[in-house]
């Protein structure tokens, strides 16, 4: 059979229904993770990805990476031609916040304008649903697979990432040699992503009556300074990393202030300590020692403004560079030619604000990761998420032509 019909066969196994159905089936299985909660997890929507798989014939793997928060991955083929791809997509959603806000039931997946509503819809059991019919679509035309073929529905991608993180220890995750990141990027193929430091910066300075300051060392005079000073380490990182034309510039943005870290805060009391956190975001370039030399160096400048004040920092969840991967790397080109054929458009390159389980992949396995999936890329974390169902049926096809292209090495 030519390559073409082999292509042609398996597209044709991808049909608009079946994809639509399966994705307000996710939709309606909530998953916000609950701490506390026993029933506020990924388990039942983890359930219902295993038996749809395994009904597929997939060989099925469920591993429980925290209690009843189970990484589902299915897999087709052996990587005998040394190639293993992963379509991966997480099954958390974040909360949907206040019901009244919503037009529609957050857990409903409505139908409407062309478009299916709900908490997740794009973010991102649109794009779960579509690598799982890309994937069935390729075992039920027979098309033979080069390699192996990785459905992940993993974990934890809005917490810790602990799903991820976990799953890239695992043989299967070891044998990887690429990913497709299926989060909702308008189908763009994204071959950059910003990356991330929490920075929790903590100030100790010396308790003392509100009335007598100068008995005491006040550190949120300076964590005041440290917010202050915020602008200048966003401009030093600016011109430290690269600049790119898919992503926005560094930013350093201050998002927690608070004193006293322990203990009640009084009106009278100047406290021992306070914490500022800065949320950096990055753009390729500079290592991880160069940021961590930069902000070391903002917190050296603001306690020898405050005599008596010690300023120390640690990244929360460690420190998530920005990726890159060339244009050169077979599952670029794969994923090129597959978005012509599968949409009969040319491809539209872009860039992920923030990072994903991509990012964990990238920065373990080394491997080479393209972000690409249904949805508009602001509609995440708001009221009235939805997904284009165009656009989900794009996705699924572009994830059934890279596969086999890519696959077939
Ligand atoms: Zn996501």
């Amino acid at each position: 059979m030519t390559d073409r019909a082999r292509l042609r066969d398996a597209l044709s196994q991808v049909h608009q229904d079946e994809l639509v159905a399966l994705t307000r089936d996710l939709v309606r299985i909530p998953s916000v993770v609950k701490p506390g909660d026993p029933d506020g997890n990924e388990a039942a929507v983890a359930a219902f990805v295993e038996r749809w798989l395994a009904k597929e014939g997939f060989a099925v793997d469920v591993q429980e990476v925290a209690r009843c928060r189970p990484n589902v991955v299915a897999w087709l083929g052996e990587p005998r031609n040394g190639r293993s791809l992963l379509l991966e997509g997480h099954t958390d959603v974040v909360t949907e916040g206040d019901p009244a806000a919503w037009s529609r039931p957050a857990f409903g997946g409505d139908i409407d304008a062309g478009r299916i509503w709900g908490r997740g819809a794009a973010d991102m059991k649109g794009g779960l649903a579509a690598a799982m019919i890309a994937a069935a679509a390729i075992k039920r035309s027979g098309a033979p697979v080069g390699g192996r073929l990785v459905v992940g529905a993993l974990v934890d991608e809005e917490g810790d990432m602990l799903g991820v993180r976990h799953f890239a220890g695992t043989p299967l995750g070891r044998a990887l040699t690429a990913a497709i990141i299926c989060e909702p990027e308008q189908n763009e193929l994204c071959l950059e992503q910003r990356g991330v430091v929490w920075a929790r910066v903590t100030l100790r300075g010396r308790m003392a009556h509100g009335a007598m300051p100068e008995a005491g060392a006040n550190p949120l005079a300076a964590a005041g300074t440290l917010v202050r000073h915020a602008p200048r380490l966003e401009q030093r990182l600016r011109r430290l990393c690269r600049r790119s034309r898919h992503l926005k510039p560094p930013t350093v943005t201050p998002t927690v202030v608070r004193g006293p870290v322990d203990g009640l805060p009084q009106a009278n009391v100047i406290p021992a300590t306070a914490e500022v956190v800065l949320d950096v975001r990055l753009t390729p370039g500079p290592d991880a020692q160069t940021i961590t030399a930069e902000i070391d160096a903002v917190c050296r400048t603001v306690a020898d403004a405050h005599r008596g004040v010690t300023v120390d920092w640690r990244p929360i969840n460690g420190f998530r560079s920005a990726t890159e991967v060339s244009r050169s790397e077979p599952l670029v080109r794969s994923m090129v030619a597959a978005v012509k054929t599968a949409t009969g458009r040319r491809p539209v390159f872009g860039g992920v604000p923030g990072s994903t389980d991509g990012t964990i992949l990238r920065e373990t396995l080394g491997i080479p990761i393209v972000t690409c999936g249904p949805g508009h890329r602001l509609i995440p974390h708001q009221v009235d998420e939805y997904v284009e169902i165009q656009e989900l049926v794009d996705a699924a096809r572009i994830y059934t032509v890279s596969a086999l292209k890519y696959l077939e090495g």
